[in-house]
């Protein structure tokens, strides 16, 4: 299944009065999809490799007696890898967010929200029950 034709009808209107719930739906499958690409995954998989790899070089240090200043410049490197993979990961999710964002024509609230990295259930709510989360409204035509 290909995600493009969706594209096009969310960049089109922006107004949740217009859509439906299907415009819902992909803005969240878009989403989910994204977040599981190389192009999140991999800088996300930098955080904890920096970490680990600063630690395992420090040890390797250690071990073969390499000159003092290699310990801490390993540890520095590993941590500079981790706060680095982390600043890409969450700058790149920041625009999935945005080019997958819906909002409620009437409170312009987001129909898209991440906590602590996961997709809260918010355009969920509103697929299901045709009104905002946020101020009740309907979204759809026809919903009243
Ligand atoms: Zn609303």
């Amino acid at each position: 299944m290909s995600v493009q034709p969706v594209k096009p009808a969310l960049t089109e209107s922006r107004s949740l009065h217009q859509l439906t719930r299907q415009d819902l739906a992909a803005s969240v499958n878009l989403f989910q999809k994204g977040a599981r690409s190389a192009r999140l995954v991999l800088p996300a998989l930098a955080v904890p490799g920096g970490l680990l790899g600063g630690a395992l070089l420090t040890m390797v240090a250690s071990y073969f007696r390499l000159p003092e200043a290699v310990q801490p410049a390993s540890f520095l490197l590993g941590w500079a890898i981790a706060l680095g993979g982390f600043w890409v990961w969450s700058r790149r999710q920041r625009a999935l967010l945005a080019e997958c964002q819906l909002e409620c024509g009437s409170c312009h609230e987001p129909m898209l929200v991440v906590k602590r990295g996961q997709l809260t259930s918010r355009a969920e709510i509103a697929a299901a029950t045709g009104r905002c989360p946020a101020c009740g409204d309907a979204l759809f035509e026809g919903t009243t």
